[in-house]
C-alpha cells in the first residue's frame, strides 16, 4: 500500500510569482544508493536528492513535493499506482502550473501512456523524468533531467497557458509525448525515443518546442479517469508459435482483449489454425488489436493477404501506436465500457496524439 508525504516549501523561492510546480517521487535509479551489503541499487529518500541538487534551489518558482513511500523500483509499477498519481494530480491541479513525475526508466513508458488516457482535458504539463545514473553518482544524467523537466512544466506561454499541455518523458535533451515513447537503449543517456512522434521540445542553450507538435490546450474541464481494467494479453507472433501458446492466449478466459504484435506492417502466419483461431478469439467477442513489432512505421492490413486475413477476422489496427500505449489504452477504455464493443470502437480513434492521423 503506498502511503504519500508531503514536503512543502522546502525548494524554489518561497514566493508562488513565479508559478509553482509539484514533483512527485515514486522511486527510480534516479534516487538510489549503491547498498554497501550487497552491492544491489535501493531508493533513498527525497531529501538526499535535494542535497544533491540545490541549484533547485535557484529557480525563481516555488516547488512542493511529495514522495512515494515506499519507493519503488518501477518494474514493482501497479495500475493502483498510476490511479495514486492520477488523483494527487487531481487533488492539487489548481494550485499547480505543472507536474514532474520522478520515476525508474523501465517502465516509464508504460506509466507515461496510461497517464495519458487517464488524465483527460488536461491543461497542465505532467513530466515524467528519472535517469540512468544515480544522482549521487558523478557522472550522473539525473541533474540535467530533473532541471530542465521542472523548466517545463513550469513554462508558460505569452497568454499565460501551459507552455506543453501534455504527459510527457524528458530525457537526454528531448522531450518526447508520454504515449509515443518507449525505452530503446538500457545503458545510454538517451534511454528513449518516439520513432513515430517527433520530440515536443529539444533541450539546449535554450528549451526550443515544436509547438506545431504540441497539442492545443483543451475546451473541456479536466477530469480523471481511474476505472482501469487490466485483463489484457499481449501475443507476440513468432516463427515457429505453437497452436497451444497461440490458443492459450487468444481464447484464455482470464483475457478481454489481446494485442497481437505482428511482423512488419500488422502481417501474421496465414496458416489455417492460426487464422481459425483469431476468429474464434473474435467470435467470443474478445477485442483484437494489432500493433507491429518493428520500431517505426504503421500498420497496415491491405497490404497484404496475411494482414487482411487478420482485419477480416475483425482485428482492429492499432496504426503506428506503441505497445505501451495501446496497453494503457485498453485499459482505460474497458475500465470506462463495460462492452467490449463500445470500447473497440474507440481504440482506432486518436485520443490523445497516440496515433498519427
Ligand atoms: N530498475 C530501475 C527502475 O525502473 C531502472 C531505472 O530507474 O533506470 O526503477
Amino acid at each position: 500500500m503506498i502511503k504519500l508525504k508531503h514536503i512543502r516549501g522546502q525548494i524554489g523561492s518561497e514566493s508562488a510569482a513565479g508559478g509553482a510546480v509539484l514533483l512527485i517521487y515514486t522511486g527510480g535509479t534516479i534516487g538510489m544508493k549503491e547498498s554497501p551489503s550487497d552491492h544491489a541499487l535501493r531508493p533513498f529518500d527525497f531529501s538526499a536528492i535535494m542535497e544533491e541538487v540545490p541549484e533547485l534551489r535557484k529557480f525563481s518558482i516555488r516547488i512542493d513535493a511529495c514522495t512515494f513511500d515506499p519507493l519503488i523500483d518501477s518494474s514493482d509499477i501497479e495500475p493502483a499506482m498510476w490511479v495514486k498519481l492520477a488523483e494527487i494530480i487531481r487533488d492539487s491541479y489548481d494550485s499547480y502550473d505543472g507536474f514532474v513525475i520522478l520515476h525508474g526508466t523501465d517502465t516509464m513508458a508504460y506509466s507515461a501512456s496510461t497517464l495519458s488516457f487517464m488524465l483527460e482535458n488536461l491543461g497542465k504539463p505532467v513530466i515524467f523524468t528519472g535517469s540512468q545514473l544515480p544522482i549521487d553518482s558523478l557522472r550522473t544524467d539525473g541533474k540535467e533531467n530533473l532541471i530542465s523537466a521542472v523548466e517545463i512544466a513550469a513554462s508558460r506561454e505569452s497568454d499565460g497557458s501551459a507552455s506543453v499541455p501534455e504527459v510527457c518523458i524528458f530525457f537526454n535533451s528531448l522531450l518526447l509525448r508520454g504515449n509515443r515513447s518507449t525505452k530503446t537503449d538500457a545503458e545510454g543517456f538517451g534511454a528513449f525515443r518516439s520513432p513515430n512522434a517527433g520530440p515536443l521540445a529539444r533541450a539546449g542553450i535554450t528549451i526550443r518546442y515544436d509547438r506545431d507538435s504540441i497539442r492545443r490546450p483543451p475546451e473541456g474541464p479536466f477530469r480523471i479517469h481511474t476505472a482501469l481494467d487490466t485483463r489484457v494479453s499481449i501475443l507476440k507472433i513468432h516463427p515457429g508459435i505453437t497452436e497451444q501458446v497461440a490458443r492459450d492466449i487468444l481464447l484464455g478466459s482470464a483475457t478481454r482483449a489481446v494485442i497481437l504484435e505482428t511482423f512488419g506492417c500488422g502481417n501474421a502466419p496465414s496458416r489455417g489454425w492460426f487464422l481459425k483461431t483469431v476468429r474464434e478469439s473474435a467470435s467470443m467477442g474478445k477485442i483484437l488489436l494489432n500493433v507491429t513489432q518493428c520500431n517505426r512505421g504503421t500498420v497496415d492490413m491491405s497490404l497484404y493477404a496475411t494482414g487482411r486475413a487478420l482485419s477480416e477476422a475483425g482485428v482492429k489496427s492499432g496504426g503506428d501506436i506503441t505497445t505501451e500505449s495501446a496497453l494503457g489504452k485498453l485499459f482505460c477504455l474497458m475500465g470506462e465500457h463495460p462492452g467490449n464493443e463500445a470500447a473497440a470502437a474507440l481504440l482506432e480513434k486518436d485520443l490523445r496524439g497516440d496515433i498519427s492521423k
